[in-house]
């Protein structure tokens, strides 16, 4: 059975919601509502005044600060030189021994470092296979501080929508090396009596050769790690670079005690809704469009224009970015404190904008399920970059069936 067709089940089967109901299920769409100037300037996040250059070395020394990329794109690395011209005089501050995008520190380099004896790793992405892992865990083991960096990190990021494949490993493997047209067309013209795809151990004239082993669950960092702060963000902004920096060189400089452990850097505890500027109406959505669909109002949300938006479901803190450039939030900074399950969340807050309130019942169920056929993808959609937090967690192959 389809997604949509358990959709249409789920949704006959299921009572009929009342308006008392549906108003208490969508918390965030009343936030919305009540949305004023002065809340969007008291939800905004300022940069951290970073004052000037770092001055030379700490008193106490260099600290030691490693930067890895597990199952990443790289943007989170780029995105780490948004700290502009300070980014000359990290160097000041901090040894770098390891930075693979950057530097040339290498694994045995850190095994053989004294526990504990890295002041702050920061890592990005996901942990889809043995390589990460490890180099993770020996990273923990090496540091006094690990910063969960960027949303793939934090919550599987695109990463983890690979979760989605129900055969796991071995389905995407046959996927990529044998169904894509450029790999079908290279197996048929070169391997057409046994397509090649990569082994994770194979015995070769010289020896045994290995590959890291993909996983078959893509892993956020805290699900195999102890991890001491989270920085969201596809990437972070420059916002929450500035907070993590200035935390870390106070501490390194003056002793400064540094945040609570937990502590998500860069966020506000309200809904992306609150920074946005955009007028909410609470219209009631009768079709779903992209942007590209229609003549976008610039001040209008764009939930009331029909634009699937997770700002109601997404903590603030990157000040609305995409929303103020006309395109809809797709939830990379996370959800917020109150509502873990981020696509559940915004699923929510958008069915209440359907006319279906009894005092108010213009719409079929029916008719419901035929427009959210529309969206897409949709478990891409409001899962974007939270499905290794999900409670859905992944897809599975029930025994004997599909
Ligand atoms: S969070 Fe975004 S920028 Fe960072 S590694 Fe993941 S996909 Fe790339
Ligand atoms: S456009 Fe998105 S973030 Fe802005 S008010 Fe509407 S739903 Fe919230
Ligand atoms: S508007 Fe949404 S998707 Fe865009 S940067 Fe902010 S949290 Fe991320």
């Amino acid at each position: 059975m389809s997604f949509f067709e358990r959709f249409k089940k789920k949704a006959k089967d299921a009572p009929k919601t009342t308006a008392k109901a549906a108003k208490a299920s969508a918390p965030q769409k009343a936030a919305c509502a009540t949305k004023t100037p002065e809340s969007v300037a008291a939800a905004q996040l300022k940069m951290a005044d970073l004052g000037d250059l770092l001055p030379g070395a700490p008193p106490n020394g260099k600290i030691n600060l490693a930067i890895y990329w597990a199952a990443a794109c790289g943007g989170c690395d780029v995105s780490l030189l948004d700290v502009n011209e300070r980014i000359l005089t990290i160097g000041d501050m901090a040894n770098i021994v390891m930075w693979p995008i950057a530097a040339d520190g290498k694994e045995h380099d850190i095994a053989e470092m004294e526990d504990g004896s890295i002041t702050v790793s920061i890592i990005s992405g996901a942990v889809r296979n043995s390589e990460n892992e490890h180099m993770v865990r020996l990273l923990r083991k090496k540091s006094v501080i690990v910063v969960s960096y960027g949303a793939c990190a934090c919550f599987g990021g695109s990463p983890a929508l690979a979760n989605l494949v129900p055969g796991g490993k071995d389905e995407i493997l046959d996927y990529v090396y044998r169904k894509t047209p450029a790999t079908a067309n290279f197996q048929a013209d070169y391997h057409s009596d046994s397509p090649v795809i990569p082994q994770f151990e194979y015995s070769a004239p010289e020896g045994v050769l290995t590959l890291p082993v993909l996983y078959d669950t893509v892993k956020t960092l805290d699900q195999v790690i102890d991890v001491d702060y989270y920085v969201p963000g596809c990437p972070p902004l420059q916002e929450s670079i500035s907070y993590m920096l200035k935390a870390v060189a106070d501490f390194a400089y003056n002793g400064v005690a540094l945040p609570p452990k937990g502590t998500n850097i860069g966020v506000v505890t309200r809904t992306l809704c609150e920074q946005c500027p955009r007028r909410k109406e609470n219209r009631r959505i009768t079709k779903i469009v992209e942007p590209h669909q229609i003549d976008v109002d610039p001040e209008l949300c764009l939930m009331d224009q029909g634009i699937l938006c997770l700002g109601p479901a997404t903590v603030g803190g990157c000040n609305a970015r995409c929303t103020r450039a006309g395109q809809p939030c797709r939830g990379c900074y996370g959800p917020t404190v109150a509502v873990q399950e981020q696509g559940a969340s915004a699923l929510t807050a958008i069915a209440s904008m359907f006319p279906v309130l009894d005092d108010d019942a213009t719409m079929e169920e029916e008719t419901i399920a035929d427009i959210m056929s529309t969206v897409k993808d949709p478990l891409g959609y409001f899962y974007a970059y939270t499905m290794g937090k999900s409670l859905i967690k992944r897809s599975v192959v029930e025994k004997g069936g599909k």
